[in-house]
């Protein structure tokens, strides 16, 4: 009966701090922004996949095995806590044990996982604290966070003894007669307890030993985790059912801008109501109140593993920006100023805001958007849309973009490009050559519609060397009469380099106009040479009504190969090792790692791998706008680090299937002077010299 009471009072002690700490956090969400949730059953399958499955962990077998053992040991173990919580509340012992073989099952397994994460916890002290693990470290892994990171895993560890100690000596006191069945703790018995001499009263005693130290160990954990970074032991399944369901190469549409630009082009049809009125205090995200409540929900499940900046290519290099410092400053910056607007309200300003303060416009700058960081996170936090979130209030409210962006946007406004060129060259690629071209304009007189739209892109029309891989696309599609048109000079920029800058309104701005080319052209199907503008097509135009089958060339092609239509091979290519470097919004983007792949083994067999490929490829450095811009300070430019991958495994040819990856790994093979032993071709390219076109 004492021993009831005294756990009752334990327990309600538990209940009511932890209901309490919540009741604070809960308040903190409240002074987020929405986040739109829907299709359950999708959310249902990645929370199986992800979170229970542990599938990310497993990208790093070893090491994520281990991590996977302790996550899915303490799914079981809480099926034993759960029964001594009954039994203490109640008196009684063993209250499940009803349950038959599945409380055998369930003991037996919660004995072995006890064993198990013991075993993977002491290996992970011995990491961090004997071995120089690189992504344990990071300006924004003060001494605290050590701490706490091996204070937690002392917790866990002294969980598993105790629940061990207890099977054990239950297991003596019952050595005839006990209910469920522990496999390990029967074998410590055999070794460590001397039966025939251990009385009933000290088996007794150290069984309740270890048994009141394991339930106040969960206790004061639980009611420690929200103070911690192990949070996430609560936190991390919910966070990857809330995951981010689009492509990871879609941003998020800002229907602020939208409303705006829509206002702008018609005042009548577009005038707010009082359904569609919102009120919009900012544009972008400058402090805690401008981010949504699942921002806020990354950032107290973030483990602080330190995946993120270990795969980030600016990190990598030396730049400022770590992924998992953003996410980190957004929960610091949470807890200091959370409380404040809690008491006096949401418009509290106490000077501070998480821009700046937290997190500096350098690193900011820095990211290439490639989405390594994202598609590493094991619960699925997204850093990218948070980094363009805040790029947005620092260009649309602050006008505080780096200068050769501005240049980028201004041209873009001026003459649809990112560069100063007039819209009447977009054709010159084609005419400077003499190659004869369809173009929509004249076809659509002629009272001809093409089935397929061509794209080609401002780098396609306008950069030197991509201009080259233009021409020998459209020479496939001529060779195989492929019915297609050219916009010619009525192309304009897609702008997509300048809303991952910031720049939303210049990006819907293209957007429309885009869109109503289209409509007049009745386009139905796109190809693109350009994984940017392929992806904005595919994922980013049905926001705003434009609905298309798009195609990345490389996909074109292989679907080309595999019809039978399209039959490229010779042995131009027989002695050249051939690599394929995976530009970040075709793969990580957009899953697609194969297509391209598939065409060079139709050219010239097999593809030789570098080390980073498919989905753990290094980004070429260009991305997010940095094309248009010097690189931020750091100890490396992130294109020498890729190519350095190449010669890494000795490659001849680097086939790139991107205009920004061509310009970065043409300067990537300048800059370590292998021109004479290595070349950058663009998967077009291979194909139309292994035709002899
Ligand atoms: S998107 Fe790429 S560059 Fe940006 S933070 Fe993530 S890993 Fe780093
Ligand atoms: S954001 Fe994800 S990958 Fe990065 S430290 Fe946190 S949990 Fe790890």
């Amino acid at each position: 009966m004492t021993h009831q009471v005294i756990f009752t009072i334990v327990f309600l002690l538990t209940i009511g701090i932890f209901g309490y700490t919540a009741s604070k956090i809960a308040a903190y969400f409240r002074l987020t922004r929405p986040f739109p949730i829907g299709d359950i059953p999708k959310r249902i399958g990645i929370m199986l996949k992800v979170a229970i499955g542990q599938t990310k962990i497993f990208r790093f077998p070893l090491v994520g095995l281990a991590h996977a053992l302790v996550f899915w040991g303490f799914m079981i173990v809480a099926f034993g806590s759960i029964e001594m919580v009954i039994d203490g509340l109640f008196g009684v012992d063993k209250s499940l044990a009803f349950l038959g073989w599945f409380y055998d099952f369930m003991m037996a397994s919660g004995d072995i996982f006890g064993l198990l994460v013991g075993v993977s916890i002491i290996a992970f002290l011995v990491r961090r604290l004997a071995m120089h693990i690189h992504r344990f470290k990071g300006i924004e892994m003060k001494k605290i966070s050590k701490i706490d990171a091996n204070l937690a895993l002392l917790a866990i560890l002294f969980l598993m003894v105790s629940l061990l100690g207890m099977n054990t000596y239950y297991l003596v006191l019952h050595p005839n007669n006990a209910e469920g069945v522990y496999p390990v703790s029967r074998l410590l018995m055999g070794w460590f307890v001397d039966v025939h001499h251990v009385n009933f009263a000290s088996a007794n005693f150290w069984f309740h030993f270890y048994w009141w130290a394991h339930i106040v160990t969960i206790f004061v954990f639980a009611n420690a985790l929200p103070y911690s970074k192990h949070f996430h032991v609560f936190m991390s399944v919910p966070n990857v059912f809330l995951s981010r369901l689009q492509p990871l190469g879609k941003l998020d549409n800002m229907e602020s801008v939208t409303r705006e630009i829509k206002l702008m082009l018609d005042p009548q049809a577009a005038a707010p109501t009082a359904d569609t009125e919102e009120e919009i205090e900012r544009f972008g995200v400058k402090d805690i109140q401008d981010i949504t409540w699942k921002n806020y929900l990354d950032s107290l499940s973030c483990t602080e593993c330190g995946r993120c900046t270990s795969v980030c290519p600016a990190n990598i290099t030396g730049k400022l920006l770590s992924p998992r410092k953003i996410i980190m400053d957004t929960r610091a910056r949470m807890k200091e100023i959370g409380p404040l607007l809690v008491q006096q309200g949401k418009d509290y300003d106490d000077g501070r805001a998480l821009i700046r303060d937290y997190i500096t416009e350098e690193e900011l700058w820095a990211c290439t958007t490639c989405n390594a960081c994202a598609q590493e996170c094991p619960i699925n936090i997204n850093h990218p849309t948070l980094i363009v979130d805040m790029r947005r209030y620092l260009f649309m409210e602050e006008s505080a973009a780096p200068g050769e962006l501005n240049s980028m946007f201004t041209n873009i406004e001026n003459n649809g490009a990112p560069w100063q060129f007039p819209p009447e060259d977009r054709l010159k690629w084609a005419t400077e050559v003499d190659l004869e071209v369809p173009v929509m304009a004249e076809l659509q007189a002629s009272g001809r519609k093409p089935e397929y739209l061509v794209w080609i892109g401002s780098s396609g029309a306008f950069d030197d060397r991509y201009k080259k891989v233009s021409r020998e696309f459209v020479k496939i599609l001529n060779h195989l009469g492929i019915d297609y048109g050219l916009l010619g000079e009525e192309e304009t920029d897609t702008a997509d380099s300048a809303r991952r800058a910031g720049n939303e309104m210049l990006y819907q701005m293209q957007t429309f106009q885009i869109i109503e080319t289209f409509k007049m052209y009745e386009v139905e199907k796109i190809i693109t040479c350009c994984p940017h503008d392929y992806n904005t097509f595919k994922n980013e135009y049905p926001d705003f009504g434009g609905n298309y089958q798009v195609w990345h060339h490389s996909q074109f092609l292989q679907k080309l190969i595999s019809e039978g239509t399209l039959k490229p091979g010779s042995d131009k290519f027989a002695s050249r090792k051939i690599t394929f470097h995976d530009p970040c919004y075709l793969g990580r983007g957009n899953g697609e790692y194969e297509a391209p792949r598939r065409v060079i083994e139709s050219v010239a067999g097999t593809p030789a791998e570098m080390q980073r490929n498919r989905s753990f490829a290094l980004c070429c450095g260009a991305g997010g706008g940095q094309m248009f811009k010097e690189a931020e300070k750091g100890n490396k430019e992130v294109f020498i680090e890729r190519i350095e991958d190449a010669i890494e495994i000795q490659a001849d040819i680097v086939v790139t299937a991107c205009p920004f990856c061509m310009v970065m790994m043409t300067d990537g093979i300048k800059y370590k002077n292998k021109e004479e032993t290595m070349q950058n071709l663009d998967i077009a390219e291979l194909v139309s010299q292994s035709l002899g076109l």
